[in-house]
């Protein structure tokens, strides 16, 4: 009996490198998918929670930075057990693509022109604005103009900004190499430097929260950050949100810039069609709304409105930075960024 098992087994194990026995082998198992993220949201949580009730599709998540989890797929190759591939900005997404760690699936969504990949490689779940977040006490509005301004020296001292191992200041480096060229985009990145209120540290929130103390004048921000102070249970969270006024740069020109989070699917993926429903759970009418109420991100879908908190700052100019066809523009930006000194 034990050596009929260990043979069963054996044929199991040899029968597991080709595609159909795989998905045979998952019809017959527990329905599972297999998810690395970079998203780092209550509201994923919540949202995974409810796509495991109304699928039966358990999904195991590994959570780790898109660079980690793109180099874990790479080194994974044919044997990686992942299924879907997270990110919170969609150069990270297009890097996993021009790697051939993705591939090009058929999914059902309402999504706004833009916001899918070309080659379907990947679908976009949300959207955030990089926008600058101005202290109301101390700057004026008309005193604001572009993300390239930020760089002249009237705001020597008073700017507040992440690290560059930043994923959405890695993109809004990208946006500026691809509309100025790199020449201007570094100098533009030593001028931040200059401009500094103080070295890079903490996340968005925490720039905020140093323009609410005095620390600094201007921060460059993601909007969905600004909606989760104002909404927050600690008052003074909410107080550090209403400090600020919210600046969508370079609406006479090219547009603002933003940060698109989206999922692709992996190459190898060994629940591919779990895979597919996941993406059109997640693009769904209601889970749209769920985020754009849980998380204060953009939508994607066309018949779902941003929360009031954001809906509150207006409409928008988006800038039009074509990833897909310049897969290069992230190496640029990481190395313009150390360039500078940007820490
Ligand atoms: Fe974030």
């Amino acid at each position: 009996m034990r050596y009929i098992k260990l043979l069963l087994l054996a044929f199991t194990i040899a029968c597991s490198g080709t595609k159909d026995s795989k998905e045979e082998s998952a019809s017959t198992q527990d329905q599972v998918l297999n998810v690395y993220s970079h998203r780092h949201y209550d509201a994923d949580k919540q949202a995974f929670e409810r796509f495991t009730e109304e699928t039966g599709i358990k999904i195991n998540l590994v959570k780790a930075g898109a660079d980690e989890l793109i180099s874990r797929l790479e080194m994974e190759g044919e044997n990686s057990p992942a299924d879907v591939l997270i990110t919170v900005d969609a150069a990270k997404l297009n890097r996993a693509k021009s790697m051939g760690l993705l591939q090009s699936v058929e999914a059902k969504t309402n999504n706004k022109d833009g916001f899918i990949d070309p080659d379907k490689n990947w679908y976009a779940i949300t959207y955030r604005a990089r926008v600058i977040a101005y202290d109301k006490e101390d700057v004026a509005i008309s005193e604001l103009s572009t993300y390239e301004d930020l760089a002249s020296e009237k705001w020597k001292n008073r700017i507040l900004i992440r690290s560059s191992s930043s994923s959405y200041n890695q993109s809004l480096l990208s946006s500026i190499i691809y509309e100025n060229g790199a020449d201007i985009a570094g100098k533009w990145a030593i001028g931040i430097v200059e401009n500094m209120a103080r070295e890079p540290k903490g996340g968005d929130r925490d720039q905020i929260k140093a323009i609410a103390s005095g620390v600094g004048d201007l921060a460059i921000v993601n909007t969905y950050y600004v909606g989760l102070l104002l909404n927050s249970d600690n008052p003074e969270e909410v107080k550090a949100g209403q400090r600020v006024g919210i600046y969508f740069p370079n609406q006479e020109g090219r547009g603002g810039h933003i940060n698109i989070s989206g999922v692709g699917v992996t190459k190898n993926a060994p629940n591919k069609a779990n895979a597919i429903k996941f993406i059109e759970f997640l693009t769904s009418e209601k889970i749209q709304k769920f985020y754009a109420s849980t998380s204060f991100e953009f939508p994607v879908h066309n018949n779902v409105a941003p929360d009031s908190t954001i809906a509150a700052w207006g409409e928008f100019k988006i800038d039009d930075l074509d990833y897909a066809s310049n897969p290069d523009l992230l190496d640029q930006a990481i190395k313009l960024f150390d360039e500078a000194g940007w820490n």
